[in-house]
């Protein structure tokens, strides 16, 4: 397989036949082997020392998983044990006394390259799981209270005469680099940092395959239609629920029409132009932990 994208290629065992016995996560947390990764508002845990890790806390701390709202059984690695535990409704003034050096709390995205892959796709599904619970707590089926159950992997409604299971949702984005010839279409839209230019992506929509979703968006976003669509890779993308599918396509029109709104700008970039970017404030190409990045340096790499 190739090099899987960052936030993914995780060797944890994920366990799910395990994940059913109601009593396993409570073996879990009582063992003091077991890593407790927690999520706080979003964000994760990592140490600072020669390099950033990601942190994670004993569970000799259990009384932890009772002040928290959700724990979630990760999975199993390196013989021990992982659960994602969601802090969120404890104060930074309370949070302080557990966490300890243990160390701080930050966003994802502000650290990720800097972690190694392994601790890059941990965190991530910690925080991404953490988040679907959190958003998560009424069915939406007839509004009743929903119960986390299957080790954190599912969410029961309560009211017996519905009783529906809802299970983590990710939401499916499509993102493409579109070419032609020696030239590879980039935009912006509004709210990017500063000169940052990156390939075009958007949400699949119901009733709509995955090369269609591409087509749409690149002619909403710029006006251009395309054909040869091919799927390239895909990433987990919990900022704060997707995950990107990432995919080729060859522009049949050159004349690029922004979308009032939505892109700031547009244009095409030749090989040259990508290779020698410039990375400041006026142009620089999407971070290295992205799809996006990928799928340019794919491309640039073919020729
Ligand atoms: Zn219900």
């Amino acid at each position: 397989m190739e090099q899987p994208n960052f936030y993914a290629g995780s060797h944890l065992d994920r366990a799910h036949r395990r994940r059913s016995d109601p009593d396993w996560l409570k073996l879990c947390l009582a063992e003091p082997g077991t890593r407790i990764v927690p999520v706080w508002r979003n964000l994760n845990l990592v140490r600072r020392s020669e390099r950033v890790s990601a942190a994670w806390l004993p569970a000799a701390s259990s009384s932890l998983a009772l002040e928290s709202r959700e724990s979630v059984l990760l999975g199993i690695g390196e013989g021990a044990a992982h659960v994602a535990v969601d802090l969120s409704d404890l104060s930074e003034e309370a949070l302080a006394p557990i966490v300890g050096a243990h160390g701080e709390f930050v966003d994802l995205r502000t650290v990720g390259p800097l972690l190694g892959a392994e601790e890059g796709a941990l965190l991530a599904y910690a925080r991404g799981i953490a988040f679907w619970h959190a958003r998560h707590g009424f069915c939406g089926n007839c509004g009743s209270s929903t119960l986390s159950a299957e080790a954190g992997h599912v969410r029961r409604c309560v009211n017996a005469s519905c009783g529906i299971s809802h299970f983590p949702r990710t939401d499916p984005a499509v993102i493409m680099l579109v070419t032609r010839g020696d030239q590879a279409l980039l935009g912006r839209q509004p709210s990017w940092p500063p000169g940052m230019h990156s390939t075009l992506a958007g949400f699949v929509e119901p009733g709509e395959a995955l090369e269609e979703a591409v087509a749409r968006e690149v002619m909403e976003e710029v006006g251009i239609r395309v054909r040869d669509v091919r799927y390239r890779s895909s990433q987990p993308w919990p900022f704060p629920a997707s995950i990107m599918l990432g995919f080729t396509a060859v522009a049949l029109d050159v004349a690029i029409h922004p979308e009032p709104g939505e892109i700031e700008f547009a244009g095409w970039f030749s090989r040259e132009d990508l290779r020698r970017s410039p990375e400041n404030e006026a142009f620089k190409l999407p971070r290295r932990d992205s799809i996006a990045r990928r799928l340019i340096e794919g491309w640039l790499g073919e020729a």
